[in-house]
């Protein structure tokens, strides 16, 4: 024990860093008779020393946008007695993140403070007290640092949002997210394509993707997308997805809490979505699995300048924006079903289609409420749980069987 305290105690001496100490039998006959352990292997066992902490003065405070839109902040710190990086676990620490306003105020950070920060092992560095308060606890902006636009508290967490749809801090996500597999499916079109895209002025919105064919010569030359070949079949791929089904553009306008299954619930109440763009809140909370949040994102989106230019121009290029109904029949009517394993006919999505244009309902997890599980190649737990709670399980072939 105190060789373990003695290494610790050398440790701001050492000229390399160290966070723990370990202990080990020399005899490995004896090692046997200490066994691993979750902390330790057998015939050894490590002690880490409490997390380093220095105190650092706050220099400066950054909100900066993340992709979700949400704002973080950073704050920039030296340490109070070098004026350099805090030297912490071997590493510069010159960054520490704020989370939110709850927590800047509850740390009394402001510039010109000082306070306490720990890091151990590979966590990020942690502000751990005040020590001295600064003369303003910081007030979070209340416009994006990038876009401008006012800034949205969340309802129930202490975040604040940026949900401008085309901040530039975040077109690359919204727009490879419009294009991704589960909205718009535009192969070719990824997000380090979208990424240079939006760089090089291309796509300020994802309005702008169809609008990519009128700059084809310029695409080719400039060698953007690939050559000749790769720049056409970029361009026909975005052709063919204006003929998806519309709630695929739902889907990808990225309106929050508005994912693919809503968006197809969505569709097939409304069929067309100047339709559901018109429905007012009352409307749209009678739709089953609509509450209110929803709801009102919905409307939030398409009462929006920006939503109502989205809509027009989507028409102008062509989209399709009426739903055919896709309706089969009612046999699943009122059944929730699951589906679990490999199929070998049928795609995750296409089951999922199935089930719902049957009128059924798809869920992921297997509960009391659960009518079928369709169970494919290599089910696992979701099959044990159903086998256990007696619910009826159902091969590809004799799901298929009860459609027809
Ligand atoms: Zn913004």
């Amino acid at each position: 024990m105190s060789a373990i305290q003695r290494i610790g105690d050398s440790r701001g001496e050492l000229h390399y860093d160290l966070d723990g100490a370990v202990v080990k039998i020399d005899e490995t006959a004896l090692r046997n008779e200490f066994p691993a352990g979750s902390k330790y292997s057998s015939g050894h066992i490590a002690y880490k020393y409490p997390p380093e902490e220095r105190p650092v003065i706050m220099e400066d405070i950054t909100p900066t946008v993340g992709r979700t839109g949400k704002i973080a902040f950073i704050g920039r710190v030296v340490d109070a007695e070098t004026g350099k990086p805090a030297r912490l676990c071997g590493t510069n620490v010159s960054n520490v993140t704020l989370h939110n306003q709850d927590y800047i105020r509850e740390k009394k950070v402001g510039i010109g403070g000082i306070y306490s920060i720990l890091k151990s092992g590979d966590i990020i560095p942690k502000l751990v007290e005040c020590l001295t308060e600064p003369e303003h606890i910081y007030e979070a902006p209340d416009h994006c640092p990038v876009c401008g636009e006012p800034l949205v508290k969340e309802a129930d967490t202490a975040d604040i949002r940026c949900v401008n749809p085309s901040c530039p801090a975040q077109l690359t996500r919204t727009i490879s997210h419009f294009a991704s597999r589960g909205c718009m499916d535009i192969m070719g079109l990824g997000e380090t394509l979208v990424d240079t895209l939006v760089k090089e002025g291309y796509l300020k919105s994802y309005a702008d993707i169809y609008l990519l064919g009128d700059h084809r010569e310029e695409l080719i030359a400039e060698g953007v997308v690939g050559r000749e070949k790769n720049t056409d079949k970029l361009l026909s791929n975005i052709e063919a997805s204006k003929s998806n089904e519309p709630w695929r553009l739902l889907a990808g306008f990225g309106i929050r809490n508005v994912g693919n299954t809503t968006a197809r619930n969505l569709m097939r109440t409304f069929h067309s979505l100047e339709a559901l763009a018109a429905a007012d809140l009352e409307t749209l909370t009678a739709v089953p699995d609509i509450g209110q949040t929803t709801a009102e994102d919905l409307r939030e989106y398409f009462d929006s300048d920006f939503g109502k230019e989205m809509l027009a121009r989507f028409t102008e290029y062509g989209l399709t924006m009426e739903q055919e109904d896709t309706q089969q029949s009612n046999v699943l009517e009122g059944k929730t079903i699951v589906v679990t394993g490999t199929l070998t006919t049928l795609t995750r999505n296409e089951i999922k289609e199935l089930i719902e244009n049957n009128g059924g309902k798809a869920t992921g997890s297997v509960s009391k409420k659960t009518s079928y599980l369709v169970a494919g190649e290599a089910a696992g737990s979701k099959l044990t749980k159903a086998q256990d709670l007696g619910i009826p399980v159902l091969s590809e072939e004799e799901f298929l069987a009860m459609l027809s």
